[in-house]
């Protein structure tokens, strides 16, 4: 199996990058961001209680986020692999996330951190905002708050990777193609 984490702060490119991943190695997408969502659409109870959080920039409960992974690798047992999109965002989540791979014989080969500067994020959340109609990407206050919770709880899971010498950083600015081709070449570099 190929089980790839792509990492970044919010705004990093880790959506897009992933569809163009999931087509070329025909892996399957996990976005706890884009669950989320879909619950939030339905309006079940757990989209109600998450919408409050994500709303104002807040990360959610690790064990809701957990549990929302656990179902989804249950439900694509024949999976070539996953691609980890938003998740983990803790050194809770990347411990379970550990355990549920490895309760499947498997684990994650490789973390893909895209490397964007704080300003680029801020204009690339702004212009996003404008049509995805995103109510945490239209307020220079939330856009903060995330990128701060990013820095907090996040940014440290480089080193827990770093120590099961995962880690692979990837510069995250330039053309869609230029970046796609960079990650490309780390994943056909996995040993
Ligand atoms: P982005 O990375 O662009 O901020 P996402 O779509 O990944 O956006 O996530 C949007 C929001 O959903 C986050 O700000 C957070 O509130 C919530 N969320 C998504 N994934 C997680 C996670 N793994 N743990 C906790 N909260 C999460």
């Amino acid at each position: 199996m190929l089980n790839l984490v792509l990492f970044g702060p919010p705004g990093a490119g880790k959506g897009t990058q992933s569809a163009r991943l999931i087509e070329k190695y025909q892996l399957v997408h996990l976005s706890t961001g884009d669950i989320l969502r879909g619950e939030i659409a339905n309006g079940t109870p757990l989209g109600l209680e998450a919408k409050k959080l994500m709303d104002q920039g807040i990360l959610v409960p690790d064990e809701v986020v957990i549990g929302m992974i656990s179902n989804k690798l249950d439900s694509n047992p024949g999976a070539k692999g996953f691609i980890f999109d938003g998740f983990p965002r803790t050194k809770a989540q990347a411990a379970a996330l550990d355990q549920l791979l490895s309760e499947k014989n498997t684990s994650i080969n490789a973390m893909l951190a895209l490397n964007v500067n704080d300003e680029e994020l801020i204009q690339r959340l702004l212009s996003r905002g404008k049509d995805s109609g995103r109510p945490d990407d239209a307020n220079p206050d939330i856009i903060r708050k995330r990128i701060e919770e990013y820095n907090a709880k996040t940014a440290p899971l480089i080193d827990y990777y770093k120590a099961q010498d995962k880690y692979t950083s990837i510069e995250g600015v330039g053309t869609v193609d230029q970046i796609f081709n960079l990650l490309v070449d780390a994943i056909n570099h996995l040993g």
